[in-house]
């Protein structure tokens, strides 16, 4: 694994305003800028270009802390003018990704959430957030609270190839059962979908029958998009290890979206096997299950 350089800062501001008004959340907290778990496919690599830095290997090794995040954040929650809305944790990089063990910068911004009883809104890829399930489990029994697990495949190797830093997700899938059974509120993301690497039936099937197995109260899908940024980094990748894939991409991924004819194609599957493994009856709000064009991108 390559060397990794932490780059301390200070921000003036912690909570930050997303531009997403249909997907019902305003706010973001961001505690790293960069991540480590270096998927292959991540958005915000574009990101790390306004920091001088490039969105290839630079956007795992080169890893922005925002060290007085946990001070920012209380003051802001403190302000006379916050309305107590959801904030949404892990949006453009993951929170819990292994610079947090380091840090603890998203352990504290949590206790600050609890003290203020704030609605929060996760999603990770990492089993880490088990080490601070006493606070979320004591913020969901106060105010709303939901963890979304990004699982795109259980397929081993597609995973090592596309995730190479993240846990397994078999792994993943036990963190969500295990916060399940703590009484706080969790669901997978089944994301990204990929064409040709994990959009067959039964490799979708296979994720959505393991999130019910762990007791997920939801799952929704989101299908591969390749920005600006990601797309540049993506698509040697594709041509490197997949290099049969190559035509089919030129075809589906002209822009940053596949056509909606393939993604409505996806969500039918996903929305029939969901019915198959009982989510019918207990899907519960995510906080954004689609990849509308110009919307909120979520890192997935
Ligand atoms: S998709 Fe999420 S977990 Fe993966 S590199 Fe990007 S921010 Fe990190």
């Amino acid at each position: 694994m390559a060397q990794v350089y932490f780059e301390e800062i200070q921000v003036k501001s912690v909570i930050n305003r997303v531009q997403a008004p249909n997907m019902g959340l305003k706010w973001t907290i961001n505690p790293y800028r960069g991540c480590q778990h270096a998927c292959v496919y991540c958005f915000a690599r574009k990101y790390h270009l306004e920091l001088g830095y490039n969105p290839g290997l630079d956007f795992n090794t080169r890893i922005i802390v925002k060290t007085n995040a946990p001070k920012v954040a209380r003051e802001q929650l403190r302000s006379p003018g916050w309305r107590h809305e959801t904030i949404l944790l892990g949006a453009a990089c993951d929170p819990w990704q292994q610079a947090e063990a380091r840090y603890g910068i998203t352990r504290e911004i949590v206790k600050a959430l609890l003290a203020h009883q704030n609605p929060l809104s996760i999603l990770t890829k990492s089993t880490l957030i088990l080490r601070d399930a006493d606070l979320l489990a004591a913020l969901a029994r106060v105010a709303e609270v939901q963890v979304n697990f990004s699982v795109g495949t259980l397929d081993e190797e597609v995973w090592k190839n596309v995730e190479p830093e993240t846990p397994k997700p078999s792994k993943r899938l036990e963190a969500m059962g295990e916060l399940v059974k703590l009484g706080v509120p969790a669901g997978v993301m089944l994301a990204p979908i990929i064409p040709g690497l994990s959009d067959a039936p039964a490799s979708i099937e296979a994720v959505i029958r393991a999130a019910a197995e762990h007791g997920a109260n939801h799952v929704s899908p989101v299908t591969l998009h390749l920005r600006p940024g990601a797309k540049e980094w993506f698509m040697p990748f594709l041509r490197e290890t997949y290099p049969y894939l190559e035509p089919r991409y030129a075809r589906l991924y002209k822009g940053a979206y596949a056509p909606a004819e393939y993604t409505q194609a996806v969500a039918r599957t996903v929305e029939e096997l969901k019915r198959k493994w009982g989510f019918a009856n207990r899907q519960r709000r995510a906080p954004c299950q689609a990849q509308p064009r110009g919307q909120l991108a979520l890192a997935l």
